[in-house]
């Protein structure tokens, strides 16, 4: 589904990204830990053509995101990548001036040209599915954070991707909604949808990924089942990472 080599990125002589090489398959849930600055939102950014590259190919469900395609073809992909690959970051991002509904059904019928009534129907589905049926008519500042990140998951889903990036999405929540949000996404990794999520949360990566792997410095320097790489990791890397964190 989604296959990374040699990727490099700079800003300006910073080297942010030394190399990564990563394969995500479809159904897979990869967990991507690291110390702060080792490149994680970079490397998500990449994924979705929301930052350039300066070498090294990435590429998503079949289609390439080399820096030289992007360069001639820019909106063509960017258009096309955006309604493959869902993104959900650590601040919700939803549009403070629009109810619920309208949040999750812009994309689906600016982006894919559905009907509104179709539209509101798959709305109602998904907000049936991260239990926020009754908040259809709400608007973000009302809801709590851990509903917001909900309805922000809502919102991908809506598009009907064929990967889902988070990025640290619990970590501006409390523990009561975190454990409420990771549940939810624990559900979709149980249905088969295909993730790729940064996060601090171990107890998530030990129960739901299918592999972690662990950045630092701008490179993958450990790679493996949870139960490997987050209990008897082989590298110092990982064991730093690891005492930091606990
Ligand atoms: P992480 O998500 O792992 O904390 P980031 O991908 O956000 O790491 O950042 C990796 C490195 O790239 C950091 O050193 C950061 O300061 C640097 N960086 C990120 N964005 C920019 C930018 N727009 N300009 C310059 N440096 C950047
Ligand atoms: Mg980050």
């Amino acid at each position: 589904m989604i296959e990374v080599s040699g990727l490099v990125k700079r800003h300006g002589a910073l080297e942010v990204l030394r190399g990564i090489d990563l394969a995500v398959d479809r159904g897979e849930v990869a967990v991507v830990v690291g110390p702060s600055g080792s490149g994680k939102s970079t490397f998500l950014r990449c994924l979705n053509g929301l930052e350039r590259f300066q070498a090294g190919s990435v590429v998503v469900d079949g289609l390439p995101l080399d820096p030289w395609s992007v360069d001639r073809h820019r909106e063509a992909v960017l258009r096309q990548i955006r309604t493959r690959v869902g993104m959900v970051f650590q601040g919700f991002n939803l549009f403070p001036h629009r109810t619920v509904l309208q949040n999750i059904t812009e994309g689906p019928i600016h982006v894919l040209g559905l009907d509104r009534d179709e539209a509101d129907h798959r709305a109602v589905a998904l907000l049936e599915r991260v239990g926020l049926r009754e908040k259809i008519d709400a608007r973000p500042v009302q809801l709590s954070g851990g509903q917001q990140q909900r309805v922000a998951i809502a919102r991908a889903l809506a598009m009907g991707p064929r990967a889902i990036l988070f990025d640290e999405p619990t970590s501006a929540l409390d523990p009561r909604m975190t454990a409420e949000v990771l549940s939810v996404m624990a559900d979709l990794a149980r249905d088969g949808q295909t993730m790729i999520v940064v996060t601090h949360a171990m107890g998530f990566a030990r129960r739901v990924a299918d592999v972690v792997h662990v950045f630092d410095q701008g490179v993958v320097v450990e790679s493996g089942p949870p139960t490997a790489v987050l209990d008897n990791p082989s590298q110092e890397a990982t064991r730093r990472f690891l005492t930091e964190t606990l």
